[in-house]
């Protein structure tokens, strides 16, 4: 069925098909209301689609966005870097700028390298790590994104808590078709937050294990920040065993602080990856860590190379934005924002007698359909009413509020309280028809 509303988004899906496998470049991209759209342009906290429909962006195209769409002087020091040339192979002053800066401001950051995107920093932690240690498995958890890779393209969707198999039991479930089977060998998985169980499965199993990888606030399936002690209990257990802890904060990165989840929770990792809003959009990111595990890079044990890492203006952009985010502190705002939301969809969700959870911290918020008072961990997260979740996402998106479909609100340097009234305006109408049926 057409929708008008989406009309020219729906004519250059059908084109962008014949030529685009289902005509995205990425698979979250098809998961798009009514499906996949086309846009045309953003500013600040708008962003604009062929059909000039206009939204205010909670999305922030899936986070990279900290400063919101278009911000000027980041694109300015694209343009005026770019100018220069675009990549050299080899070193440039402002890669070196940008190192020292996080090298200061990140505590786990002694040594780094660049690379384009989350999934290959992952990846190369994780060989690091096993370079190391001389083990193989890396422990993961349930519900926890790191990238799409083969190794790591498990336990992050299932049908229902039961495919997960017994708790305690490392069980994998495949997200995609064409993983190799031998890929299930690399790692164990277990649910997240349950520091007796990560223990237990270290003292049979320690031998094998070289890394323990977690997201250190798990923003990709629900938002739920870490249970008091965990991540320090995580952090003894890998000093005890000679195991590295990886951090993810591909999400957590600059958005829960400047120094990341590990400067807010006080428990610095051995490795930790950066992405999404270190470029603001431009495609770059970091494996950062502490010299004597970074050493099996700088020796040249472990290879890591790529033509395109740290070209010109993925550099320029990720500066710009690191400056731009010490000389502002937009943090107070952006959590007091993200607080201001929550607290206003809890109290929409008691006057209205409707089974809505806000989870969250800081500038990252969570909304899920179920009847519990907090959920902890993915099996948990397997409950919530996924049909209710996507009448209301899709019914925000229809009002001109863009989210992410699971359910999920970034706010941005950009955001402002009105934007925030303007949701929770917004909010009600689509809550109001979902209680009426
Ligand atoms: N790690 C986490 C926590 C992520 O959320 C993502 C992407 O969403 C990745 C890794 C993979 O990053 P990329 O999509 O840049 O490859």
């Amino acid at each position: 069925m057409i929708n008008n509303r989406y009309k020219e988004s729906g004519s250059w899906l059908d084109r962008a098909k014949k030529v685009l496998a289902s005509g995205v470049s990425s698979e979250f991209r098809k998961y798009n209301h009514p499906h996949a759209l086309f846009y045309t342009h953003g500013k600040g906290v708008y962003l604009w689609d062929v059909d000039d429909n206009e939204y205010l962006d909670f999305t922030l195209s899936q986070g990279p966005l900290i400063l919101g769409h278009s911000n000027q002087e980041v694109l300015d020091a694209v343009n005026d870097y770019s100018a220069r040339g675009q990549l050299f192979a080899g070193q440039h002053q402002q890669e070196i700028e940008l190192a020292e800066w996080m090298h200061r401001v990140i505590p786990s950051a002694e040594l780094m390298r660049f690379c384009l995107d989350g999934s290959e920093a992952v990846q190369t932690a994780i060989r690091v790590a096993r370079a190391k240690t001389g083990k193989v498995k890396f422990i993961r958890f349930e519900g926890h994104y790191h990238g799409w890779l083969d190794n790591v393209a498990w336990g992050i969707s299932a049908p229902s808590p039961d495919a997960l198999g017994e708790r305690g039991h490392p069980a994998v479930y495949p997200w995609s078709k064409g993983l190799p089977p031998h890929a299930q060998d690399e790692f164990l998985t277990l649910p997240w937050n349950d520091l007796e169980l990560v223990k237990a499965t270290l003292k049979d199993r320690h031998q094998e294990v070289a890394a323990i990888i977690t997201e250190p606030m798990m923003c990709n399936s629900g938002c739920i920040p870490p249970k008091p002690g965990f991540l320090q209990g995580l952090r003894s257990l890998c000093d005890q065993y000679g195991i590295a802890l990886i951090f993810d904060e591909v999400i957590t990165g600059f958005r829960l602080g400047l120094s990341g989840a590990q400067g807010l929770f006080q428990v610095t990792p051995d490795m930790a990856i950066f992405a999404k809003a270190l470029g603001s959009g431009y495609p770059i990111s970091a494996i950062v860590g502490k010299q004597v595990w970074m050493e099996e890079i700088a020796s040249g044990r472990v290879i890591h190379a790529g033509t395109m890492n740290s070209c010109n203006p993925t550099v320029a952009a990720a500066l710009a934005t690191v400056r731009i985010l010490e000389r502002d502190n937009p943090y107070p705002k952006m959590f007091a924002l993200g607080e201001k939301l929550r607290a206003g969809l809890r109290q929409l969700a008691e006057e209205m007698g409707i089974n809505l959870l806000v989870q969250g911290l800081g500038p990252v918020i969570h909304t899920g359909f179920i009847d519990r008072d907090n959920v902890s961990e993915f099996r948990e997260v397997l409950q919530y009413d996924g049909a209710k979740l996507k009448l209301f996402v899709s019914g925000l998106h229809d009002a001109g509020i863009r989210v992410i479909g699971r359910g999920l609100w970034y706010i941005s340097s950009a955001h402002e309280p009105e934007h925030i009234d303007e949701a929770l305006a917004k909010s009600r109408e689509v809550l109001l028809r979902l209680t009426q049926g």
